[in-house]
């Protein structure tokens, strides 16, 4: 563990945790509660991550929110989860919860239609192992490919395309191991906002992620609550503490469970 703000003790704030009327526990995916794997399809959590959530959901005094890139009903399955969380996928997107269902936002068609053109020069351009085509977006991946290829991938995408995505509502945003077209607007930083407004005081929050997309979270939600990189090395962040996974993040989840219990 790694202490960048010296404000912070994780003491204090499980103190705070225990008598907090709204616990609100936001949580990545992909290399947060699962290891990266080149296999994406099989990214499954760290073992003892899936009972710590559980019992934290059906305590049901926090408000556990995965935040990630990913399509809700991929993320459903590799959580693999006896009792739904609230999920945000495709950055936030599209939504689900017990309570309200499930809801997204919808593109235009002219949008709709422009993601397919790129993704027929994807695959006329023989990009189809680089390719994921998901519900609001479309990525190219490079992890486990050499830098040649991480270079080439990225600046062929970016020659073909930077020009067109503005007028679309949709930018190029780097992550670990690829590139991604996205709705400009929509980003985990959006989500932690959204979700923070429904609060006013009496709340203790924490948000826990690994890659530079968490970066707009940890920047959006500021001094409002605990920003947590899971990771083993430094880098430069605007987090308050590293973790290193899995051993401090299940310990950390740990003491979230037992202080609300
Ligand atoms: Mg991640």
């Amino acid at each position: 563990m790694e202490i960048l703000n010296r404000r912070i003790s994780l003491d204090t704030f499980f103190t705070a945790l225990k008598s907090a009327k709204h616990r609100i526990l936001m949580l990545d995916y992909d290399g947060t509660l699962s290891p990266f794997t080149e296999d994406r399809d099989n990214a499954l959590p760290y073992p003892d991550v899936k009972s710590i959530l559980e019992e934290i959901i059906s305590q049901g005094n926090t408000r556990l929110i995965i935040i990630s890139g990913r399509p809700i009903n991929v993320l459903k399955n590799l959580l693999g989860l006896k009792h739904l969380p609230e999920m945000w996928g495709s950055h936030g997107a599209e939504r689900y919860s017990q309570k309200e269902g499930y809801t997204a936002i919808q593109y235009a068609e002219f949008t709709r239609n422009f993601l397919s053109s790129v993704i027929k020069w994807a695959k006329e351009n023989n990009l189809d192992d680089s390719l994921e085509i998901k519900p609001f977006g479309i990525a190219f991946h490079w992890r486990g490919a050499s830098d040649i290829k991480k270079n080439e991938i990225e600046t062929i995408v970016e020659a073909a395309w930077n020009n067109r995505l503005a007028e679309h509502d949709l930018e190029f945003k780097k992550f670990d191991g690829g590139i991604e077209i996205r709705h400009n607007k929509i980003n985990k930083g959006s989500a932690v906002s959204e979700i923070m407004k429904e609060y006013k005081d009496d709340y203790v929050a924490a948000y826990l992620g690994d890659d530079y997309t968490d970066e707009d979270a940890f920047n959006t939600l500021g001094n409002k609550g605990l920003k947590i990189l899971i990771g083993k090395v430094p880098r430069l962040t605007a987090a308050d503490i590293i973790l290193s996974p899995p051993e401090e993040l299940l310990d950390f989840l740990g003491r979230w469970s037992k202080s609300t219990a």
